[in-house]
């Protein structure tokens, strides 16, 4: 005969809440989650007797410990904070730019209080949102107008479907971007419903080729920044003013979708060029479309600036409602556009430009500093030296750029093989803050030029073990 398993001596859920190691944690956690808990454990010890196997102990200790472990981890944030040291300063996986403290501040007053965002306080009637960065926006870019949407796919996508509904729309076949993510123009155009007519070649289009597709269904000439690739060797491509000209002329508007958009002038800091929106609007674009997050340094944002109508029109679109941005991206927003009305500070105080400028003797000499307290936490389990790399600016930004940079590679010990360079990666990333880094050429790299909070890291080096 079958033996029944001998549930008898289970506690009831009310006794196990009577615990006093369970009051506790009802305290700390509140009484539903704790109830919650005990319930799915008392589940799980019911379904394994049932099965057959050994009834796990529930005493109180256990039982305590158990539960206490369950409610931490349901506790903890999971947009955990990491240290991003795998040498792609916008990573977009890690949440792309950091904010100055001017944002964070902005943001969390924004947060705390009711906040003019849509209230005229001249008169007291209602206000436009994006009145909060219109001026600032018209200063530095020479735009006439300006809105505000959640990121930059979504800026395409509303100025298209408003500008080029039911309409034909030029493009470069040489532009016909994906970005990652599933952003690709093509389905972009598909959604926002315009007919994409693709010009030219993949490495080479000629102002005619432009100038020969526009026709009486024609509602946009638009023109992609090839930001995340580069194309080589025999190619041409018309440049913005030549695009302008002809726009004019034939009365078609010009959209430039610049991807990052850097708003000041790369070169200063011997950064790669970068295409501005200001250098597209005085060559004649009638709108120009740029992240907020990428080389702008600001919060998640898309941003579409340029001719007052066309604006204007862009805003009056159902769609601008369900893809516009809450009071704190417009907070974060304002205050990194200040910053760059005084671009001789900016490099000290724009995060995302501060970490783009550091020099590879700065990081080279903290990889020094770092580099013996990593050696005695990792013991036996790797040798640690400190190497140049190179990082990358990341988000599709510069992409054949790299920046002279500084690290620490890791090299298991001869026998470990690629288990335990997988191990010390994992171990890494378990870490209180976990670290990122990457695995390459039978090492693992922590890439030192984002290692803001030097002191954090070091102190929670010492619980890094990888496993044997
Ligand atoms: C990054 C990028 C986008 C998308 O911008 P998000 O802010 O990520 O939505 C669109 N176009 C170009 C050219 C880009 O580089």
């Amino acid at each position: 005969m079958e033996k029944r398993p001998n549930l008898a001596g289970l506690p009831s859920v009310d006794r196990i809440l009577n615990w006093p190691g369970i009051a506790a944690l009802a305290d700390r956690h509140g009484r539903a989650p704790v109830l919650m808990a005990v319930r799915d454990l008392l589940a799980e010890v019911r379904a394994a007797a049932q099965h057959g196997g050994p009834l796990p102990a529930l005493d109180e200790a256990t039982t305590v410990a158990t539960i206490g472990t369950r409610l931490n981890a349901q506790a903890a944030s999971r947009l955990k904070r990491v240290f991003n040291l795998t040498g792609t300063v916008l990573h977009t996986n890690l949440g792309r730019a950091l904010m100055p403290d001017e944002a964070v501040a902005a943001v969390v007053a924004a947060m705390r209080g009711a906040v003019a965002l849509e209230y005229d306080l001249d008169d007291g009637g209602r206000g436009d949102r994006d009145d909060v960065v219109t001026p600032l926006l018209a200063e530095l870019t020479g735009c006439a107008g300006a809105t505000i949407v959640n990121n930059n796919a979504a800026a395409v996508l509303l100025a298209l479907n408003t500008l080029a509904q039911q309409h034909e729309v030029i493009v470069s076949r040489g532009e016909l971007i994906e970005i990652g993510g599933a952003f690709r123009l093509p389905d972009i155009m598909a959604r926002a419903g315009c007919r994409l007519v693709e010009v030219g070649t993949t490495n080479r289009t000629h102002l005619k080729d432009y100038a020969e597709a526009i026709g009486p269904k024609t509602a946009l000439i638009l023109k992609v920044h090839t930001s995340n690739y580069a194309v080589q060797g025999f190619t041409a491509s018309v440049p913005e003013a030549e695009l302008g000209a002809l726009a004019r002329e034939r009365g078609v508007p010009l959209m430039v979708d610049l991807g990052s958009g850097a708003l000041a002038d790369m070169a200063r800091w011997g950064l790669p060029r970068e295409p501005r929106p200001q250098d597209a609007i005085a060559a004649g674009a009638d709108v120009v479309t740029f992240s907020g997050d990428k080389l702008l340094g600001g919060p998640q944002a898309g941003l579409i600036v340029g001719r007052a109508d066309l604006i204007a029109q862009i805003k009056k679109n159902p769609l601008k409602r369900a893809l516009r941005v809450g009071k704190m991206t417009l907070a974060a927003l304002e205050a990194v556009l200040q910053l760059y009305r005084d671009p001789d500070r900016l490099a000290e105080r724009l995060t995302t430009l501060r970490l783009l400028t550091r020099t590879r003797a700065d990081i080279r000499a903290q990889a020094e500093r770092v580099l013996p307290v990593l050696q005695v936490a990792l013991g036996a389990h790797g040798d640690v030296t400190v190497e140049d790399c190179a990082s990358q600016i990341g988000s599709g930004a510069l992409p054949v750029d790299l920046l002279p940079s500084a690290g620490i590679g890791i090299r298991p010990p001869k026998r470990g093989g690629g288990r335990t360079l997988r191990a010390i990666e994992a171990a890494f990333r378990e870490a209180t803050v976990p670290v990122i880094g990457h695995i390459k050429e039978g090492a693992f790299h922590l890439d030192l030029r984002c290692l803001d909070d030097e002191a954090a890291f070091v102190a929670q080096l010492d619980g890094i073990k990888p496993a044997p």
